[in-house]
């Protein structure tokens, strides 16, 4: 009835639980939900003013399908500043949110019969526009014993002679784990002579906890410089995730290649998030920072609260805003059986959503999100070890 394209693809995983629990709640059930990938805070004050300012204006019309030249040289400014690497307006393209920016490099890179290699556990929409560019996803799999470290290893093992791309988030989502700067120069050393791309998903790129060395755009520049992609996003650090805001970094012919996907998709982002975007690239950063410190003193109070139950085990991650414990322990065949199976009765019955480790490929482990309030995080380990007690007990 479809095409083969979406009988290859599947649907994303973590959208489905945001939808869940909107039908729950919409049902009037009370749903601690840590399942979404998804700032609690509001957008920040200037950046919602500049939007105000965009509409009252009426800057309501087409842009360059590109983004507007301000937008993409406070784009350059942010790498500039953060990377001291230089890139110019040519180089650059606003998309919808960074999930638009990988699958306009899909579309502009990959073919049927190519290999892109990327690693599990992952987020979906990797591999699924891997998928519906017709080509093959090939998983490294990484481990919670050492921190679900990407070993360049073990991604140069994975190259074959028809490996067209590698594809990697740094901090993953839902691991939280950081590339180290000496496997990505691997890799893309590897790829430059493979004549091989690398994508580099950096939406995490400012919540960042640890003090790793994390200057991934500069060690593609100086590896790869005629086949590196570099995407990111406003909607994790400034909270805009409804906004649509994202980019994508690369050699100005790839670009060209995007903006004729993006051209025949969506035209530019939205005229009036364009505008609230460069105030939120260009104005204050405190919010940043404030947001990144209560990320991570959720992240250590959602590990210390975890660490009641020692059948849950959990890495501590260096970035992004999730916990990915492995909860195998809790499961056994004649109770719940998958993940997913806990996941779901966690929800039905603890009234808890967090993302089954099945979505990113990864059975035995649960994603849940520390992007919720300090209360709800405590109501929601209450929950689950209420939840897990009453498991025992059955
Ligand atoms: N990236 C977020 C998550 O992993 C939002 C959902 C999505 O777009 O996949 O939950």
């Amino acid at each position: 009835m479809f095409s083969q394209r979406i009988a290859r693809a599947a649907a994303s995983g973590t959208q489905r639980i945001t939808a869940e629990v909107d039908r729950l709640r919409r049902q009037g059930v009370d749903i601690v939900d840590l399942g979404a990938g998804e700032p609690d805070f509001a957008t920040p004050p200037h950046v919602k003013a500049a939007a105000v300012a965009a509409i009252d204006e009426g800057f309501t019309r087409y842009t360059p399908n590109a983004g507007v030249r301000e937008l993409r040289e406070a784009i350059c400014r942010r790498y500039l500043d953060d990377y001291g690497v230089a890139f110019e307006v040519d180089q650059v393209i606003a998309t919808a949110g960074g999930k638009q920016a990988l699958f306009n490099a899909a579309m502009a890179l990959f073919d049927a019969g190519d290999e892109v290699i990327t690693h599990a556990p992952g987020w979906p929409s990797i591999v699924e526009q891997v998928k519906l560019a017709g080509a093959f996803p090939v998983a490294v799999r990484t481990h919670p014993e050492d921190g679900f470290r990407l070993h360049a290893d073990a991604v140069l093992e994975a190259f074959t002679p028809r490996t067209r791309a590698v594809v990697v988030n740094s901090p993953g989502n839902p691991t939280g784990a950081l590339v180290a700067e000496r496997d990505l120069a691997r890799i893309a050393g590897k790829a430059a002579e493979h004549g091989a791309w690398v994508v580099l998903d950096l939406c995490y790129e400012q919540l960042i906890y640890d003090d790793a060395p994390h200057n991934l755009p500069r060690v593609l520049l100086e590896h790869l410089p005629d086949r590196f992609v570099v995407s990111g996003s406003l909607s994790k650090d400034h909270a805009m995730t409804g906004w649509r805001c994202g980019w994508a970094i690369g050699p100005p012919a790839f670009i060209r290649a995007c903006n004729t996907v993006q051209g025949h998709a969506t035209s530019n982002v939205a005229s009036i998030t364009q505008r609230a975007a460069i105030e939120a690239l260009t104005g204050p950063q405190d919010c940043v920072a404030e947001m990144r410190e209560a990320y991570r003193e959720r992240r250590d109070l959602l590990l210390r609260l975890l660490g009641a139950e020692p059948r849950i085990r959990c890495v501590q991650p260096g970035g992004a805003f999730y916990l990915f414990p492995d909860v195998s322990e809790l499961l056994s065949p004649d109770g719940l059986r998958t993940s997913a199976d806990f996941a779901q009765a966690l929800l039905r019955d603890g009234r808890v959503a967090v993302t089954p480790g099945e979505a990113f490929d990864a059975p035995g482990f649960v994603r849940l999100s520390y992007a919720a309030s300090r209360e709800q995080l405590e109501e929601a380990a209450r929950r689950l070890h209420a939840f897990i007690a009453a498991l025992d007990r059955a």
